[in-house]
């Protein structure tokens, strides 16, 4: 009699009402990632957030190749070559194509004569064209023989079973102060791409050397893969679009990122220190900085969860110290 009494409360129990809401959600999510290459979620897992918070996040193990495109070319071989044999720089909040008239004028271009970046004979581009060089040319602390060059790794030198796993938290929770994207980067593209905070242009330049990103604002470094330093045109054709922008990416926080301009060319209005603002229908969101500078988000307002390339690693991102 005790038995029957406590199945349907069992019942009661095993179907609470937030694991609609989850389920809704995790499928939402699976849906933004339709045509990104999924190892494996999006899974529902307990985590703790930068600011401390313990909370529930989903996780997702992606290879970060997009599907849509084949990455690069990033550095032009010859002082010759036009903008179809290169990638992009940002500078000055504008995105410079790097043909070979950028790569020959890079000493007019910064008022520095140091630049040399390719062989006055020939006009071959100094390339890092192994993985030997493009990882010591890519260290914070340029290796000195390869100051001058262009910068760029291959996505081939990646391990085939190289993969990043963001854990990021289901529902935005508060943070103290909004904080910079430096340790787990601004968030995840719909097609698996990492969304990275800004590149360190001044370390870059400081060895006169350039680090290109492509057209469609990424690069590799041989620790997280191919990743994004710039939103273009190429994220336009996302699965998910509210009525004015298509959704490029969820941040680290867990609040969705749709383009810098509205569908009509108009900027969004009201953005605030991190790009986000807030809407009736949306809530709160960001937009994605302009190409050109450097940020795709300035800063996240809620508390973010963890990037790693290891899969299966219980985040806690309060225990990370800042990356420099
Ligand atoms: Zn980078
Ligand atoms: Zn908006």
């Amino acid at each position: 009699m005790r038995n029957l009494l406590l199945l349907p409360l069992t019942l009661v129990i095993a179907t609470p009402v937030w694991a609609d809401e989850t389920t809704d959600r995790l499928a939402e999510i699976a849906h933004f990632f339709q045509d990104a290459t999924v190892l494996n979620g999006p899974l529902v897992v307990d985590c703790t957030l930068s600011g401390g918070t313990q909370t529930t996040c989903f996780s997702i193990t992606v290879k970060a190749e997009p599907q849509a495109y084949q990455p690069g070319p990033w550095c032009p071989t010859s002082i010759t070559d036009t903008a179809d044999a290169g990638g992009i720089w940002l500078q000055d909040g504008v995105a410079h194509d790097v043909d070979g008239d950028f790569i020959a004028n890079l000493s007019t271009f910064y008022s520095d004569d140091g630049w040399q970046l390719y062989d006055p004979e020939t006009g071959e581009v100094r390339v890092t064209d192994t993985q030997t060089s493009c990882e010591a040319a890519a260290r914070p602390d340029v290796d000195p023989e390869y100051n001058n060059y262009c910068v760029q790794c291959l996505p081939e030198y990646m391990d085939d079973d190289a993969s990043m796993t963001y854990v990021i938290p289901l529902y935005p929770q508060e943070a103290d102060e909004p904080n910079p994207p430096n340790f787990s980067g601004a968030g995840i593209a719909f097609n698996g791409v990492r969304l990275d905070g800004p590149a360190p242009v001044a370390d870059i330049l400081a060895a006169h050397t350039v680090a290109p990103f492509d057209d469609c604002g990424g690069h590799v470094n041989t620790h997280v893969g191919y990743h994004y330093h710039a939103v273009t045109d190429c994220l336009d054709d996302s699965p998910v679009s509210a009525a004015d922008a298509p959704q490029i990416g969820i941040a680290m926080d867990g609040h969705a990122i749709y383009t810098a301009l509205l569908v009509d060319g108009t900027a969004p209005v009201g953005l605030d220190q991190c790009n986000g603002h807030f809407d009736e229908t949306l809530g709160y969101h960001y937009h994605a900085g302009e190409a050109g500078s450097n940020a795709i988000l300035p800063c996240l307002t809620a508390q973010a969860g963890c990037a790693s390339e290891e899969a299966g690693q219980t985040c806690d991102a309060s225990a990370r110290p800042p990356r420099p």
